[in-house]
């Protein structure tokens, strides 16, 4: 499949056509953002690892039925992914207490809740991403109801299956964020999950330690980002055998 226009550039990937209308090819760039994108700094292999724990996951949700835009991984960097209307919110579901929520609501990081939590915020740079309500979600109509419960079911499914695959190798889902696509594929009418998992969108504790495996570190300035990374991948033996010490 061959890359032909570009028609995308975010903080870590770039989007391109192929000559099938309805596949683009993601790639995923070694950028790392935090703070929207206020501390940025090159990490050499964040993309290569992104790229095979992103289908790892995919894969994985596609296999039991939760539909994902990944199609197949291409190289080393690249994937192909089904063309999507990306919804402009950002799902976010949490098991453990860190990040946002401790600040805004006081709650000790590290505190189990008692059920996971589901939360949307609007996908908008100028505006910090705020958190936003179901009702105005339906009302600005950046979703219709009946996108909204398949939302939350996709959300916390997709929880659940990612919470006992990373406990099978001892990390504990703290919390992750998905985005949703309408697939182009099906004129718009199915929603996929989108965009990419992997520690850049997770937090990921080792269950154990408690020891950070994710963005956090390079947001904490807490160590080696790749190291970390390279730790889950490995953990799930995803690398090349010739990558599994330093990915470049
Ligand atoms: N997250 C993300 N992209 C964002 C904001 C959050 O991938 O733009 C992920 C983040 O890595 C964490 C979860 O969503 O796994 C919850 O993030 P939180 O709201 O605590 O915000 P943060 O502390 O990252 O600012």
């Amino acid at each position: 499949m061959k890359k032909k226009k570009k028609i995308y550039e975010g903080k870590a990937k770039v989007i391109y056509t192929t000559e099938k209308a309805n596949q683009v090819i993601q790639h995923f760039k070694d950028e790392a953002t935090a703070f929207n994108a206020k501390k940025m700094e090159i990490i050499e292999g964040k993309g290569v690892l992104n790229n095979f724990l992103s289908e790892f996951f995919m894969e994985k949700l596609n296999n039991i039925g939760i539909p994902t835009h990944f199609i197949k991984r291409l190289n080393m960097r690249e994937q192909l992914i089904e063309r999507c209307e990306i919804i402009p919110l950002e799902v976010v579901v949490r098991n453990i207490a860190a990040g946002s929520l401790s600040k805004r609501l006081g709650i000790t990081e590290g505190q189990k809740l008692p059920r996971p939590i589901v939360e949307f915020y609007l996908k908008n740079d100028d505006l910090n991403d705020p958190l936003v309500t179901e009702s105005q979600i339906v009302t600005f109509d950046w979703v219709s109801e009946a996108e909204l419960s398949e939302i939350f079911e996709l959300a916390l499914r997709t929880n659940d299956f990612l919470c006992g695959l990373l406990a099978g190798v001892n990390l504990t889902l703290v919390d992750f964020k998905i985005e949703i696509g309408r697939s182009l594929k099906y004129s718009g009418e199915k929603l996929v999950i989108a965009d990419e998992i992997s520690p850049d969108t997770c937090r990921l504790w080792d269950t154990k330690t408690k020891e950070r495996l994710d963005k956090d570190v390079f947001r904490l300035e807490q160590g080696s980002l790749s190291e970390a990374y390279t730790e889950v991948a490995n953990r799930f033996d995803l690398l090349p055998k010739n990558e599994k010490s330093a990915v470049k």
